[in-house]
C-alpha cells in the first residue's frame, strides 16, 4: 500500500503535461511539505519523551493515542484504500466523506493523491513505474547485496516521498473526481489535518483539566500517533514487498507478512491483496486476521456498506493451487 504525505490537493493538467523528469515548482513544494510531515512528528516524539522523563505523563494520553491511531489508520485502510482506491464496496455519501476525513487525519496526503499513487503502484508494481518499489528504482534495479537491499527498503519506506513525481496522477482517478463527497474531503484536507491535531489536544485537556493535558494530548494523540501510523502504513510498501510468504504467484514481489498485518488492521496480507486487488477482504483464510474487513462487514450489517466484493472461494483455492507450481523469485531482496 502506498502512500505519501503529499498535501497538494489538485492534479494540475498543465503540470502533468511536462516531461516526467523535469522538477517543477509543485515538486519542490511537495518535497518541503513531505519533509515537514516526516520531521515534525519526530520532533513531537522527542518532546513527548522528554516531558515523560520529567514526569509529565499520564496513561490517559496513551488511550487517546490508541483511539486516534485506530480511527485514522482505519480511515486509511477502509476509507482511502479499500473504498476509494479499489472501490471494493460502496457506501452513502456521508460515510464516504467520514471515512476519507478519518484517513486525511493520518496526514498521508489528500485522498485523490493517495489513491492516484496507489493505483499507479498496482499498475506498475515492482517495475520502473512503481512509485515505491524496494526492487526497482526509476532507473532500473537498486543493485545487488545488503546495501542495495537497504537502499531499496529506505526508498520504499520513506525515501520515495522526496523523489517521487507530483504529476501524472489525474489519469488514474477520473472516477474519484466525479464523486462530490470525496472531492469535498480532498478539498478539506488541510482543515482535516488540523482537526486531527486539535481533537486529541482537546481530549487531553478535558481528561486532565489542565493546559499541560492539552499539550500532552497534542503530542501523544497528535504527533506521536501520526508517526506511528506513518511507519505502519509505510511498512506495507517496504516490508510487504520484501519479506513474507507468497501463497499466490503474482507478477510482482508482494508478500504476506503476519506482523505487519496485525499492526496495520489487516493490510499486511499484501500478496493476497495483489492477487485479488478488488476484494474488500485481504485476510483470505480464517486465521488471517483482518479487522478492516470485519469493520466493513459491520458497516454492511447496519446498512452503511453495500456491494462488498470478495473473491469466489473456488477461485481463491484454484489460484493458490496453481501458484504452488510456480517457482519462487530468485531472491526476496533487491535485485534486477
Ligand atoms: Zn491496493
Ligand atoms: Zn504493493
Amino acid at each position: 500500500m502506498t502512500q505519501a504525505i503529499q498535501s497538494t490537493t489538485s492534479c494540475d493538467a498543465e503540470i502533468e503535461a511536462r516531461p516526467a523528469r523535469e522538477r517543477t515548482p509543485a515538486d519542490r513544494k511537495l518535497r518541503v511539505i513531505n519533509l515537514c510531515a516526516v520531521v515534525v512528528p519526530l520532533i513531537g516524539l522527542v518532546a513527548a519523551m522528554t516531558l515523560a522523563w520529567g514526569r509529565w505523563f499520564d496513561w490517559s494520553h496513551l488511550i487517546v493515542l490508541w483511539a486516534m491511531a485506530t480511527v485514522t489508520a482505519g480511515g486509511i485502510t477502509v476509507g482511502y484504500h479499500r473504498l476509494c482506491t479499489h472501490r471494493s464496496f460502496s457506501a452513502p455519501a456521508w460515510v464516504r466523506y467520514a471515512l476519507a476525513a478519518a484517513g486525511s487525519m493520518a496526514v498521508q496526503g489528500a485522498v485523490f493523491r493517495w489513491a492516484g499513487e496507489h493505483r499507479r503502484h498496482h499498475h506498475h508494481s515492482d517495475t520502473e513505474g512503481d512509485p515505491h518499489s524496494p526492487h526497482k528504482s526509476a532507473d532500473g534495479s537498486w543493485g545487488e547485496g545488503i546495501f542495495a537491499t537497504a537502499r531499496g527498503f529506505f526508498h520504499a519506506h520513506v525515501g520515495w516521498l522526496f523523489r517521487g513525481r507530483s504529476r501524472g496522477l489525474g489519469k488514474y482517478i477520473p472516477d474519484l473526481k466525479q464523486d462530490r463527497a470525496l472531492s469535498a474531503a480532498n478539498r478539506h484536507f488541510p482543515l482535516l489535518v488540523l482537526a486531527g491535531l486539535g481533537i486529541p489536544a482537546v481530549l487531553g485537556g478535558v481528561i486532565t483539566w489542565s493546559w499541560m493535558g492539552v499539550l500532552l494530548g497534542f503530542l501523544w494523540g497528535g504527533l506521536v500517533r501520526i508517526l506511528l501510523v506513518h511507519h505502519i502504513t509505510w511498512s506495507v510498501n517496504s516490508v510487504c514487498h520484501l519479506w513474507g510468504t507468497r501463497p499466490f504467484a503474482v507478477r510482482d514481489e508482494s508478500r504476506n507478512n503476519p506482523l505487519v498485518a496485525v499492526l496495520s488492521l489487516g493490510e499486511g496480507w499484501h500478496n493476497n491483496h495483489h492477487a485479488f486487488p478488488a476484494s474488500a477482504r485481504h485476510g483470505l483464510r480464517w486465521w488471517e486476521l483482518d479487522p478492516s474487513y470485519v469493520f466493513i462487514r459491520l458497516l454492511g450489517v447496519v446498512g452503511l456498506a453495500r456491494d462488498i466484493r470478495t473473491p469466489d472461494r473456488a477461485r481463491v483455492i484454484a489460484k493458490r493451487a496453481a501458484s504452488r507450481h510456480v517457482p519462487e523469485p530468485a531472491s526476496p531482496g533487491v535485485g534486477g
